[in-house]
Order: C-alpha cells, then structure tokens, then sequence
C-alpha cells in the first residue's frame, strides 16, 4: 500500500497530461453521426463472469457530452473504454451497473449459472477501436475483463431496429449534447393506452421536475417518449401467477423481491431506447402495484399508477442518473456482503470512512462528531450517520433522512450536490 500511495501523483499526471491531449482533439476527429452498439452476453455464477460477443450493430442517435468524452465520475460496477486501435489513444469511457452483478451478490448465485444480455454504446468511431469492458474488484478497483476490436467498415454491422416506434417530443430545451436527454419507454400499454402513456409520462417527469436539484434545473432537460406498444397490459407478477406479453418483457419479484420490478431483457431495452436520443432511459410499466428499480446508467423502472409513484420514480431516477445508493439498511434485500467495509464504496452518497477525504468531508463542519450520533438536533445537519447500503454498520449516509434512505424525504445535501454534479456533465455547464 505505501509503495502504491508513491506513485500516485505520477500516476494522477499521467491521466491529467492524457485528459488533457484528449480535450486538444475534437469530437470529430475520432467520430461521425451514430452510435456503435456491442451487444454481449454476460454469464457466471457468485465468484466467476465472462462475456460473449454476439453482435454489433449501428444506431442513429449519440445524444451525450461532445466535450467531455472520458467519464469524469468513475462511479459504477463496470467501465467501458474504447481506444483507437492504431494509436491505443483511449478516446472514449463511460460506467454504469449492471443487473447480473446485483445477482452475483444473491444466494442463487452461489449454485447456479446464469445469463443476462448486457449492451454497449459509444459513438460511431471513424475508424477500427478496441472496445474493453472493465469490472471492479473486491478491492474496489477496475480490472480488464474483456476486449474486442471494432471495425466500423464490417459488412455485418446491423443497422436494422425491429422495435421501431413513434417518438413524442414532451419537452425540448435545446441540442441533445448540451441537454440531459431524458426518455421514457412504455411497457405495459397496448395500442389503445398510448394516450394514458403519454399522460404518465408528463406527470413522471413533473414527479422528477418538482424536487431539487431537478426543479431548479429543467432548463438543462430535454424529454421524449417511445411509444412502444405491448400487446398487452400490465406486467408480469410471478408470485401471483400472472404472466403478461409485453415489449420488454418487465417483472416483479427480481431475486425474490416481490417490490422489485425490473427487465431482465436489457436488449430489448435498448431496441426500444435506439428510437429517440436519449442520455437515461426511464420505463414507465402500465400497473398500480407498488415497486420499481433503478441501475446506474443502464435504467430506471417504476410503476405509472400507484399512490407512492411519485417517490418511487424520484428515488429509481436517483439510482439510474447519480449513481447514488440506497441510503436504508433496516430492509430485508436479496443481497450478501453487498459491501466489502475495507474499502470506500464508490457511491457517492455512502462512506466507510476508509477515505472519508474523497467523499463529502468537506461539508462537514468542524463542530459535527464523526460518525454522527442521530439525534434530533442533527436533522438537516451534513454529518457521518451509521446504517446505509443494507448494511446497519460499518457504512454511513451523509444526513439523517433522505430520498436515498426514506420515501418521505427529499434528497440530501451530498445526493443533490452529487445531481447537480452529473447534469452538469450532460449539458456541459
Ligand atoms: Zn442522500
């Protein structure tokens, strides 16, 4: 560790000299109109993964940053990087989640291998890159997991959607690389409930657009809706026995967890998403049942029509966009060892102090104890308060109460600074 800790600032001047050479080099010099998309399966069980290439295809709409084309965050259980092939000039890195990791950490996992289909988008490269997907470590480190080069000039490059539908613009505020380009997906509506969709989704996004930091932000929006039709309506519910044909493919009861709505068929996602510019993908599924879910920049899920739809798709959005945890911990939850506490989570709304330094330190004021003790006297205080990320101890939430950790509150003050942070990324400001 102490050698490790010597090489930092070289290592630190090394990614500043690379960031900035990158910044001296324009969008289009690298890449024209379009996005490439990987499509991979991603399988294993608890303690092994691999991916598998099945195809690559071409998409009409890049809808993120021009400017900042290397991810500032590094938040997220995996990292794409893509380099130019000739040069090894790397040009391109996006994070995200993914579901498959979220099961690895379930006990079937421990028994059982599985498969869930994962995709991979960047801009439309002008020449051959080599696409590398990275997954982080128990040590909280990001490893080479996997690497294909790309040709953008093969034959077998499919440029074909055939899950194509009607795009409605709800709200535009200017060009998709200067905007957070926000959709949302109809899942669950058939043909005759496309009116009722487009009402949800105007009263969705309204739920996003009347909470900080959002409220203060819409201007740095763009919304639109897919149209996408299922043949029929509703979701699946498993434990119920209900079973339903729809163009994603959504259920409840992921991992067991009945309140747990999501898709397993991300593909599918994406054929929808591939429609419309988009930056963050929000499903909107046509039931009244109480559930959702959101993984950091893969998706948000929350059901159109129940009473506490409003704090679920602030929450879920909270997830998909920021990166940010769970801040409960008093909640049964499917998972095992979700966090290893030898190391600092990569949320950044969650601390195991073990570098306090990185995260909202300092917000904290100097009379606030470390951890926190919660007491009504610290409501509204930014403090160190123990519980969070399912775990009771050993992580700790920067406020008492938060749209991360309750659905009464709003978000706190490190999740809105986190927010503010990311659209700031989108819309270039
Ligand atoms: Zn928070």
């Amino acid at each position: 560790m102490r050698y490790h800790r010597s090489f930092l600032p070289v290592i630190a001047l090394f990614f500043h000299i690379v960031a900035v050479s990158l910044q001296g080099q324009s969008f289009e010099q690298w890449f024209s109109d379009g996005v490439m998309r990987v499509d991979l399966v991603f399988t294993g069980t608890a303690s092994e993964s691999s991916y598998t290439l099945e195809e690559v295809r071409k998409e009409p709409f890049y809808s993120g940053s021009r400017s900042e084309l290397l991810d500032p965050f590094d938040y997220g259980d995996h990292k794409l990087q893509v380099r130019d092939a000739a040069s090894g000039t790397l040009l391109f890195s996006h994070t995200y989640c993914t579901l498959f990791r979220e099961w690895q950490t379930t006990s079937e996992a421990d028994t059982l291998s599985r498969a869930f289909n994962h995709v991979l988008r960047f801009p439309w490269p002008k020449a051959t890159v080599i696409a590398e997907i990275y997954d982080r470590n128990d040590s909280g480190e990001f490893d080479l997991a996997w690497s294909a080069r790309c040709d953008p000039g093969s034959m077998f490059i499919n440029p074909a959607n055939h899950l194509e539908f009607e795009v409605v613009d709800l709200e535009i505020n200017g060009t998709p690389e200067s905007k957070v380009d926000l959709l949302f997906l109809a899942e669950g509506y058939t043909d005759l409930e496309m009116d009722k969709f487009l009402e949800d989704a105007r009263r969705s996004a309204g739920y996003i657009f009347s909470e900080e930091p959002f409220k203060s932000n819409r201007s740095a929006f763009n919304v639109r809706a897919v149209k996408s039709v299922s043949k029929d309506s509703g979701t699946d519910i498993p434990g119920n026995g209900i079973w339903k044909n729809t163009v994603m493919n959504s259920n409840f009861y992921t991992f067991g967890i009945e309140r747990y709505m999501t898709t397993l068929d991300f593909k599918s996602v994406c054929d929808v998403a591939s429609n419309a510019h988009y930056d963050q993908v929000f499903i909107l599924v046509n039931t009244t049942k109480y559930g959702g879910g959101g993984m950091y920049n893969m998706y948000a899920i929350s059901a159109a029509d129940n009473e506490m739809s409003r704090e679920v798709v602030t929450h879920e959005f909270g997830h998909a966009f920021g990166g940010l945890a769970d801040e409960y911990y008093n909640s049964t939850v499917a998972y095992n060892d979700f966090f290893n506490l030898a190391v600092e989570p990569w949320n950044p709304n969650l601390t195991t102090l073990v570098d306090f330094g990185t995260k909202w330190k300092d917000m904290v004021s100097e009379q606030t104890p470390i951890p926190t003790p919660p007491d009504e006297k610290y409501l509204g205080t930014v403090g160190v308060f123990e519980g969070g990320g399912y775990v009771s101890k050993g992580v700790f939430r920067p406020m008492i109460d938060c749209r991360m950790h309750s659905n009464e509150a709003v978000f706190c003050k490190v999740c809105n600074t986190a927010l503010l942070q990311m659209i700031q990324h989108y819309s270039g400001r």
